[in-house]
């Protein structure tokens, strides 16, 4: 049997129902990969639903204000994911209608090349192929090819292998494509995957060669750049301080404390002795420790969080760009994770 025969007949059995799936609605499509480029299926599920339930079209998206965007991925991460999303569907209804090929769609902001090929793929059913990481992984393994997956010749090659291999019937495409990355995520997993159970474990090229941890080949690891926030948690009688982030830095346009950035774990003293606390917070107020090098994990990156709390029982000037929120009305500002954990556990 040929290779999509088997993945194709694998599916039948073991594909998984997801919501997205049920739809042919390019925007829904377009959503759910959005979503699901940096976030577990499980997790990205529950936003997929309330993100769609909120913005049912691209129309409705489109007409949103950027806050009420940000407020629906808060806790998804990766920010620019929404605002691209927000930006293309305003693309989209200035266009007039949805494209419905590979270059046009490939021109929506922050569309690549895998979330172009997912929509025109699932959404229009166009003969191309999906490879994501699931994909990757699978080929790499299958075909015991070496060539690393993050140079631009290993996505060349394994994209003209994707293609190769997809089933000549057309209208089987779609599937087998869903097909595929489902074998990734379920059967070929990245750390231990089921080759007893595998339909295509005799004639895997991995396997055969006992090699299968060897596979994909990566061309170098990205390092983890470690950094150190501090949360100043400043409350007066007129609310939290708050400000917006800026753009060039992580969870742009989401809303924080006032936060310093240290190049180590700095001491209360260091705190207090930073220009933005000399300059910006009176003394008078009583300072309290809320957490303590509280680790968070980014791809790329961990952060390092101490936060403090300041409390000031008289009127304090607010810092350029800052705004005092009174707590009633915390929940209508988008947060990043880490800062709704640390104000919320403590
Ligand atoms: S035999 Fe193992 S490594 Fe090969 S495709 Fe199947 S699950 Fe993946």
């Amino acid at each position: 049997m040929q290779f999509s025969e088997v993945i194709l007949q694998w599916y039948a059995e073991n594909g998984r129902a997801l919501p997205w799936r049920e739809s042919a609605d390019p925007y829904k499509i377009w959503v759910s990969e959005i979503i699901l480029q940096q976030t577990r299926v499980a997790q990205g599920m529950d936003y997929y639903r309330r993100f769609v339930r909120a913005f049912p079209t691209v129309e409705a998206l489109a007409e949103a204000d950027e806050d009420e965007v940000m407020h629906q991925w808060q806790g998804l991460g990766y920010y620019s994911r929404a605002r691209n999303l927000h930006a293309a569907a305003r693309q989209v209804v200035a266009r007039g209608a949805f494209p419905d090929t590979l270059d046009e769609v490939r021109r929506l902001k922050g569309v690549g090349d895998y979330t172009a090929a997912a929509i025109c793929s699932f959404a229009f059913g166009l003969p191309v192929a999906v490879v994501d990481g699931n994909v990757y992984r699978v080929l790499s393994r299958y075909f015991a090819l070496a060539t690393p997956i993050d140079t631009s010749a290993g996505k060349k090659a394994f994209a003209e292998l994707a293609a190769e291999l997809l089933p000549k019937d057309a209208d089987r495409v779609a599937d087998y494509n869903q097909a595929l990355m489902d074998f990734g995520a379920l059967q070929c997993v990245p750390a231990t995957p089921h080759c007893e159970t595998c339909p295509l474990a005799d004639s895997c090229g991995a396997r055969g060669e006992q090699r299968v941890a060897d596979f994909p080949v990566k061309s170098h690891r990205t390092q983890v750049k470690e950094r150190h926030f501090v949360y100043i948690d400043v409350v007066t009688p007129e609310g939290r301080w708050l400000h917006r982030r800026g753009a060039g830095d992580i969870w742009q346009g989401l809303y924080e404390v006032p936060l310093l950035e240290f190049d180590h774990a700095p001491s209360l003293q260091e705190v207090q002795a930073h220009p933005f606390v000399r300059q910006q917070l009176p003394e008078g107020g009583v300072w309290t420790q809320v957490a303590r090098q509280r680790k968070h994990v980014l791809t790329h990156r961990v952060l390092w969080a101490d936060c403090y709390r300041l409390r000031y029982d008289f009127p304090v000037a607010l810092p350029p760009n800052h705004i005092a929120v009174p707590r009633e009305d915390l929940p209508r500002y988008a947060l990043p994770r880490l800062l709704t954990l640390l104000l919320t556990d403590n």
